[in-house]
């Protein structure tokens, strides 16, 4: 299977930039920039215009089995096998004990999917 490694949009494009809600790849030239996210035309449109929720706040780690990590899994599930649009915002601060930079996600959904996305990412 050849992987395409052009913008969908433009395909003399290869720099490509993931989506932050739907995650596939575009050139710079299709993307926009908003609150510390990278999103496509229309899902711009829809970080503007939607009533975006927090449904959970978790620690990340590089820990293959962190709580983060299933999480974005199931983000990319929810937009490929649902179609439901949803996206984190990243913070960062230091362990209170050890002075260690910890890292975590708030992971957002759309507030009239929000009971689809609970009961999805507790399965
Ligand atoms: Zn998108
Ligand atoms: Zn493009």
């Amino acid at each position: 299977m050849k992987i395409n490694k052009n913008c969908p949009n433009h395909p003399d494009n290869d720099n490509l930039i993931t989506c932050s809600l739907c995650e596939v790849e575009f050139c710079e030239a299709c993307l926009y920039e908003v609150d510390g996210l990278i999103c496509c035309k229309p899902h711009y449109k829809q970080y503007l215009e939607g009533q975006w929720v927090p449904i959970k706040k978790v620690f990340c780690s590089n820990d293959e089995n962190s709580e983060g990590l299933i999480l974005m899994d199931k983000k990319k599930k929810l937009w490929s096998l649902k179609n439901i649009p949803t996206f984190f915002t990243h913070q960062y601060s230091l362990s209170k004990e050890s002075g260690d930079p910890l890292s975590f996600v708030t992971f957002f959904c759309l507030s009239h999917d929000l009971e689809r996305v609970k009961s999805f990412i507790s399965q």
